[in-house]
């Protein structure tokens, strides 16, 4: 399958993507609100009026970090989260036409229908 013969939307999904990876800082994480107390004596948090803040769900050298988000930074940051979101859903895309693919080839080699071989379950490794 070369480039010309990949569908239309497909090829669109891939040039997108590759625009959005370009173009745009990228950051794959969440972004969580968190309601917390300071524990400062007098503070309005203390009547239950805690102090909500936005925080940066990510992985940091392999582990899971919640970073405190600015609020001067929080547009810039929601708009780097965005944009990894958005480059995942492209490429989540251009994988499943690829593994349709896959099935179709391999049917045709094959000669029998590809849902034979096709297992329920995830695989066993984790991807990288
Ligand atoms: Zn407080």
């Amino acid at each position: 399958m070369s480039r010309s013969q990949w569908p239309a939307e497909q090829r669109q999904a891939r040039s997108r993507a590759v625009q959005h990876i370009v173009n745009s800082p990228l950051i794959r994480g969440s972004l969580v609100v968190m309601a917390r107390s300071c524990g400062k004596e007098g503070c309005h948090c203390r009547q239950g009026e805690k102090h909500v803040s936005l925080y940066l769900a990510v992985r940091l050298g392999g582990r899971r970090r919640m970073i405190y988000v600015p609020s001067a930074m929080e547009a810039a940051v929601r708009g780097w989260v965005a944009n990894a979101q958005e480059v995942d859903r492209l490429l989540d895309f251009v994988s499943q036409q690829c593994l349709a693919e896959f099935l179709h080839q391999k049917e045709e080699k094959l000669g029998r229908s590809s849902a034979a071989g096709v297992r329920k379950g995830r695989p066993r490794r984790k991807p990288p």
